[in-house]
């Protein structure tokens, strides 16, 4: 379990839970859960809430319970249970034999549904659903009392028990809490806690054709569970009274508190389960783990690290309003994280070739190379360097600007860990007169990058030897959508906002030797030119990189203009 930082602000949850055990509240103990719904794969958005329903278990010495809500079946599928127990794991969590399932308890949930009938708190509503819709009334306007609502518990209880023996349509039926059909809050007006579903569960097969709604469950299994905090986000403050009515009516066990904070939403990210779904049907992505989904599969697949976006979750702390945070900051803390472990390596991604006249044919020198200058127990490595190279295609112009202080016809620059280098020559394509190759000479006596009689150079390229390099494929990406809050538009039409250049391939790429046999998952960064993983799609004698995240770091530009300011 990770560590909480301890120099972390404190923020309104943290301080009630304090307050809480500083009165022995619950014996002291904190106990949270985090409730997934099987519906999808986990998302950023979700980090967040893990974050905190397991961080702040953590850090009171509680734990946190893994809990499925899979009242659905329907939309729910094996497959979810499984990445997102992953996906949890993966982020640094766990919660120890505490997983559960809201379907666990369907038996109990049942008979306290039974005991609500007996006391007069429930009742089986026959209207259709276009019915119950008009008798619910508006925001402005009461509902009206349902004509089933006056059934005498025997009655109730004769069709709530044929309604779970299958003998009913789907529709024909609900069993319906009975509170108040004026209140201000439409959700105490006769909420509905069961409807008839001949669906097949992932868990309980067909044992139900009943399936509780989210309301009547989620805090009946957090009562039976023993949670002291449930934390969840703002859309359900206003079901909370529902929540502390269904508790207050029945014997359960304990009566956990409720608490809201304010979801993530990220800019130029679409953080709806459903929109995702879409997204993966449609094939604008190749699945949920795409590395340009906002999923933590795809966020691992893409190169992050479970502690950049721990550290995210933490500054951007929580909040009781809802707020649009800019991804510039996520990207912060994944350089930030990848700066210290990911080794430096020589990689060039547009190549073009250079021949050194000077150097000997068939002459190859190992240059030591530092692993990380962050971090000197990395070490070194040998970079192979001969006369034939690669260099970026950018690093070269043959009519330099002004500001323009790399290679150029004349102009001397360093190789990193080699020569200084000089460019003599240029050869061009005869039909298009594209530049296929530069001629060059070195100086041997800047071996290790410096002049013996101090001449200075403007700029260092990398490279990587051809005859060492390796081929490899490049994936880069930018955001998948073109808008900063793509999820504003509710009924949008998806594929009009999504970004036609999210995904660039490059082939023919040429990477330094040390990285030929590097496995899925690891991370490098590329010098110069940013943070690269080895995607799953890598194969023996085809390696295939994601761009993890560029070097440039918008967020640090935000901070210091803000600070500029302040
Ligand atoms: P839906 O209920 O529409 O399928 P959901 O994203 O709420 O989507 P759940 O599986 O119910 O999915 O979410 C599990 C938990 O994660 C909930 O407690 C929810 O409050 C929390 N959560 C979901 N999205 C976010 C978000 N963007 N920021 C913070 N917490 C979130
Ligand atoms: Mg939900």
């Amino acid at each position: 379990m990770p560590t909480p930082d301890t120099t972390s602000p404190s923020h309104f949850i943290r301080d009630i839970i304090a307050e809480d055990r500083r009165q022995n509240k619950n014996g002291g103990r904190v106990v949270t859960r985090f409730p997934p719904e099987p519906n999808g794969y986990l998302h950023i958005g979700h980090a967040k809430a893990i974050c905190i329903d397991f961080g702040l278990a953590a850090e009171n010495n509680g734990v946190c319970h893994l809990r499925f809500d899979d009242t659905n079946p329907t939309k729910e599928d094996i497959e979810y249970v499984e990445s997102i127990q992953d996906d949890i794991r993966w982020l640094g969590f766990d919660w120890r034999d505490k997983l559960f399932y809201a379907s666990d308890y369907f038996e109990q949930l049942y008979q306290y549904a039974v005991q609500l009938i007996k006391a007069g708190k429930a009742y089986v509503c026959s209207l259709s659903p276009d019915e119950m819709r008009e008798y619910r009334g508006t925001l402005t306007e009461p509902g009206k009392d349902s004509p089933y609502r006056t059934r005498s518990v025997a009655e109730n209880l004769d069709l709530f028990e044929r309604m779970r023996a299958g003998e009913f349509p789907e529709g024909a039926h609900t069993l319906r809490a009975k509170i108040d059909m004026a209140s201000g809050n439409l959700n105490m007006r006769d909420p509905v806690m069961y409807r008839i579903l001949h669906a097949s569960h992932h868990r309980t097969d067909d044992q139900w054709c009943i399936y509780p709604m989210y309301d009547y469950a989620h805090c009946v299994s957090d009562a039976i569970e023993g949670i002291t905090h449930s934390l969840c986000t703002l859309e359900y403050e206003d079901h909370r009274p529902l929540y502390d009515w269904f508790l207050d009516q029945l014997q359960t066990p304990c009566h956990p508190q409720q608490i809201e904070f304010a979801r993530l939403n990220l800019s130029y990210t679409m953080m709806s389960k459903r929109k995702l779904l879409q997204l993966v049907n449609q094939r604008h992505v190749s699945n949920w783990d795409d590395p340009r989904m906002p999923t933590i599969s795809g966020l691992r697949r893409r190169g992050y690290t479970p502690e950049s976006i721990r550290t995210f979750c933490e500054r951007i702390g929580v909040a009781k309003r809802n707020s649009l945070v800019d991804i510039a900051l996520l990207e912060h803390c994944l350089r930030e994280d990848l700066n210290k472990r990911a080794q430096r390596v020589m990689a060039v991604l547009h190549p073009l070739r250079v021949v050194i006249e000077n150097y000997p044919e068939g002459q190859m020198e190992d240059m030591e190379a530092v692993n990380n200058p962050e971090d000197a127990s990395m070490g070194t490595r040998q970079v192979p360097f001969s006369r034939v190279l690669y260099i970026e295609r950018d690093d070269f112009r043959e009519d330099p600007p002004r500001q323009f202080f790399r290679l150029a016809p004349g102009r001397e620059v360093r190789l990193r860990y080699a020569y200084y280098l000089t460019c003599t020559g240029v050869v061009k394509d005869e039909r298009t007169g594209e530049v296929v190759e530069l001629r060059c000479t070195y100086d041997p006596a800047t071996r290790g990058g410096w002049a013996p009689d101090g001449r200075q150079v403007k700029s260092t390229i990398h490279w990587v030897s051809a005859a060492h390099a390796i081929p490899a494929q490049v994936r880069l990406y930018d955001h998948l959508f073109l808008t900063p809050d793509p999820g504003a538009d509710e009924d949008g039409d998806l594929a009009a906002s999504l970004n036609p250049k999210s995904l660039e391939v490059l082939r023919g790429c040429q990477i330094e030797p040390s990285l030929a046999g590097a496995t899925p998952g690891s991370r490098y960064q590329f010098e110069r030119q940013g943070y690269f993983c080895v995607d799953l799609d890598t194969r023996p004698g085809t390696l295939v990189f994601n761009r993890t995240v560029t070097l440039r770091d918008t967020w640090a530009r935000i901070e210091r203009t803000q600070k500029g300011r302040a």
